[in-house]
C-alpha cells in the first residue's frame, strides 16, 4: 500500500484534473487517474501516469492553442 509522502497516512484511488500552463496557453487534463491522500489531500500519480501526463503535454504543444481540455481517458 503506498502512503502518503507528505503526511504518511493512507491513500486511496481517485482521479483528478490537472491544469498546466504552456508558454502558449493552458492545458487541462481531466479524469486523471491518481491517489489521494485520506489525510491532507495531497495527490500522488503513478510512474505510468505521470509519462503519460508528459507525453499529452509534448502532444498538445504541437498545436499551440490557447486553451486545450482532454480527457485522460481518452488519451489512454
Ligand atoms: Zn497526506
Amino acid at each position: 500500500m503506498i502512503k502518503c509522502m507528505r503526511c504518511g497516512k493512507d491513500v486511496y484511488k481517485s482521479t483528478t484534473a490537472e491544469a498546466i500552463e504552456m508558454d502558449f496557453g493552458l492545458l487541462v487534463i481531466r479524469n486523471i487517474p491518481c491517489y489521494k491522500c485520506s489525510e491532507c489531500d495531497e495527490i500522488f500519480y503513478s510512474g505510468d501516469v505521470a509519462l503519460k501526463i508528459e507525453e499529452i503535454t509534448e502532444t498538445v504543444k504541437q498545436f499551440s492553442q490557447e486553451l486545450t481540455i482532454i480527457d485522460y481517458k481518452k488519451a489512454a
